[in-house]
């Protein structure tokens, strides 16, 4: 008989009902080392005592409103989020596959406001994810999750990352603009160049295209700053924006330059929760820690002390990991051993992280995460690849 909850996911068999910081309790009684941040959500970890004060404070006073009339909350964490970014005006949706589909709804009204209403097409990437709505899926290309869903929604193509000419080759007359993760998340944390990223901003100025970035998990300090393209210095005209921005409550946007969001005029877009008072009430809260002067450097100061220690357990287990990628608190670890066995052995042992392609397990803890609790990970990966040697020399024992 089927579950109640609609089986689309394989979960893992535990449930959590408690969270603090970096640990989260199951109701087995257990503690667990959360390396895995709600996929990138949980950025200041679980119930961050401020937030919980701004979240209680505001569903005493008003939860929602619809966008018929202004929303002071959304006005300001507008102006605060267009403060501190390339962009100039943004839009409230509730997830990151609506901020993809609205950023996408943005680029083509931009080439059709703009005399090209011929131009539809996104230049898109390999091993890319963007959503699972029918357009954020075409961008995302995989085959596998576009089975059985119908004939793909038309004008997405996929190029190889950090391979200029190709995308250079891919644009035509139909072209209307470029989708990127700068970090890819789900394709196994692997990055864009910034030289790439530098090509992509030229190839689009010089046809006319707009550059569209996805920092819907490497936003809101994933990458110790506040967007990832800050490293790079590479600017969008479009950016979707979504997990760590609520820490945990359903909160997306897309943001882009005033003259890429020229065609988006009363009436082209729309979302009934999008951005309402206590979704942004929580938002701002956020922003409030993440915005305080040095929060960053603390969060990069961790960021360097956990990263050398992720090549060391590389180093020191060459038969179970293959090597330590990414950025900032966005890490991953390739293994050797299939990555879905190290996952489970990560939670026998009182851990839990995401998996992601090329056989990686990715590394997210909070951003917030105390140097003691990175230690903490660090020794139970450190376990998990001992318990792996140790099988293997069994089982050549028993050959
Ligand atoms: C998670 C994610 C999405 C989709 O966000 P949802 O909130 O699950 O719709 C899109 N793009 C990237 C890069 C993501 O990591």
């Amino acid at each position: 008989m089927v579950t109640a909850v609609m089986p689309t996911y394989a979960r893992k068999d535990v449930v959590f009902e408690r969270g603090e910081g970096s640990y989260l309790f199951a109701t087995d009684g257990r503690r667990y080392v959360d390396f895995t941040s709600g996929i990138a959500v949980n950025n200041l970890g679980h119930c961050h005592p401020q937030l919980v004060r701004t979240l209680q404070d505001q569903a005493a006073k008003l939860w929602h409103t619809s966008n018929l009339f202004r929303v002071g909350n959304g006005e300001k964490l507008a102006e605060r989020l267009v403060a501190n970014s390339f962009a100039d005006t943004m839009f409230f949706c509730n997830s990151g596959a609506e901020a993809i589909e609205g950023g996408i709804k943005l680029i083509r009204k931009y080439q059709y406001v703009t005399g090209n209403p011929k131009r539809y097409k996104l230049i898109c990437f390999q091993a890319a994810f963007h959503g699972r709505l029918l357009n954020a899926l075409a961008a995302t290309g995989n085959e596998k999750y576009l089975e059985g869903f119908g004939p793909p929604a038309a004008g997405y193509l996929h190029a190889p990352l950090n391979n200029t000419n190709v995308v250079r080759d891919m644009v035509d007359d139909e072209t209307a603009g470029i989708l990127v993760e700068p970090i890819q998340g789900e394709g196994g944390v692997r990055e864009a160049n910034a030289s790439f990223l530098r090509d992509l901003r030229s190839i689009c100025d010089e046809f006319g295209l707009l550059l569209f970035y996805d920092e819907i998990h490497t936003g809101f300090g994933r990458t110790g700053k506040l967007w990832s393209y800050e490293h790079s210095g590479v600017a969008p005209d479009v950016m979707a924006i979504a997990k760590g921005m609520g820490n945990g409550v359903p909160i997306g946007a897309f943001m882009a330059t005033e003259k890429a969001a020229q065609g988006m005029v009363p009436g082209t877009h729309g979302s009934t929760y999008g951005g309402n008072p206590l979704v942004t009430a929580v938002a701002n809260s956020v922003l409030d820690v993440m915005l305080a002067p040095g929060f960053f450097d603390g969060v990069r100061e961790r960021a360097a002390y956990l990263r050398p220690k992720l090549d060391k357990l590389v180093k020191d287990h060459p038969s179970v990991l293959a090597e330590a990628r990414g950025t900032g608190f966005l890490l991953g670890l390739r293994c050797h051993v299939p990555a879905g066995d190290m996952v489970l052995k990560l939670q026998e042992l009182g851990m839990v992280v995401p998996i992601a392609g090329e056989n990686v397990v990715r590394v997210f803890p909070p951003i917030t995460t105390p140097v003691a609790v990175l230690d903490e990970g660090i020794a139970i990966i450190d376990a998990a690849c001992r318990d792996f040697e140790s099988a293997t020399v069994k089982a050549k024992e028993n050959a």
